[in-house]
């Protein structure tokens, strides 16, 4: 079995007397795309933003390549290979597309690193936010400003700006959220595509999608896991349906 980019033992985070995240075990592995899904307040965004270096844990242990890093702020673990996309946007819309994804490259890889400014260095950053762009199938859009892109565009852009950290773990919250049918599908296929060189982790509310996409599933419920394993093993889990499957599929 492949070695765990990024692992979770005993996860918990709370906020005052609420325990958004408690006890969680979860494993990342490239090659495999892991979607956590939970009704709304489970703790999922918490989730991510624990294993992002975002919040720190209340308890419990997050490792990368079986290393301990619970604590270390995000630009470290980006660093490890850690890389994430918001629930809100992080674009800037009067910047062309590519500027934005030049932007995210040259804060992973340190403005204040010296290669970076050099002339080899910046193009160097350019060639990564282009290849990055074209990964995720925004080619012909560089030069666009990122705010006249479509819904679904902008989406991609975002994952665009995460690639170009170079991450190895893709923590996704709800890229799909607000798509229509063909942009979703297309959203599907990308996310097969990266699932292949990289370990991802979805948190996402449609199940079709969930079920159509993940190799894997966790389900959370009031902070808990209260079941993972592989989709057939979710869907007809009598404890899930009860807690969250049966009405979000009636
Ligand atoms: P989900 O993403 O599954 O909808 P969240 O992780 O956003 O759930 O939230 C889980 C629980 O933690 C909710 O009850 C939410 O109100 C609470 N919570 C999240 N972030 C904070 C915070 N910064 N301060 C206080 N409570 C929070
Ligand atoms: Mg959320």
């Amino acid at each position: 079995m492949s070695q765990a980019v990024l692992e979770t033992r005993a996860l918990t985070r709370s906020f005052g007397g609420l325990t958004a995240v408690a006890q969680v075990a979860l494993t990342l592995v490239i090659g495999e795309l892991h979607a956590v899904i939970g009704p709304n307040g489970a703790g999922k965004s918490t989730l991510i933003n624990l294993l992002s270096g975002d919040l720190r844990p209340s308890s419990g242990q997050i490792l990368i390549d079986g290393a301990s890093v619970g604590g270390l702020p995000a630009h470290r673990l980006a660093r490890l290979g850690i890389g994430r996309s918001y629930q809100k946007t992080n674009i800037l819309k009067s910047l062309p597309a590519l500027e934005n994804v030049r932007l995210a490259a040259q804060a992973r890889h340190g403005g204040g690193r010296r290669l970076f400014q050099t002339a080899r260095g910046a193009r160097d950053l350019v060639a990564l936010a282009e290849a990055a762009l074209a990964r995720v199938g925004l080619a012909s859009a560089s030069d666009r400003p990122a705010g006249q892109l479509s819904h679904g565009e902008q989406r991609q852009l975002e994952i665009a700006m995460t690639l170009a950290t170079e991450p190895r773990a893709l923590l996704l919250d709800e890229p799909l959220a607000g798509m229509g049918p063909e942009e979703t599908e297309r959203m599907v296929t990308l996310l097969r595509q990266l699932a292949a060189d990289h370990a991802v982790l979805l948190v996402e509310h449609d199940m079709d999608v969930v079920f159509a996409v993940a190799d894997r599933l966790t389900v959370m419920v009031d902070g808990r896991v209260i079941a993972s394993g592989p989709p057939e093993m979710i869907r007809s889990s009598a404890a899930v349906r009860e807690a969250y499957l049966g009405e979000a599929t009636a």
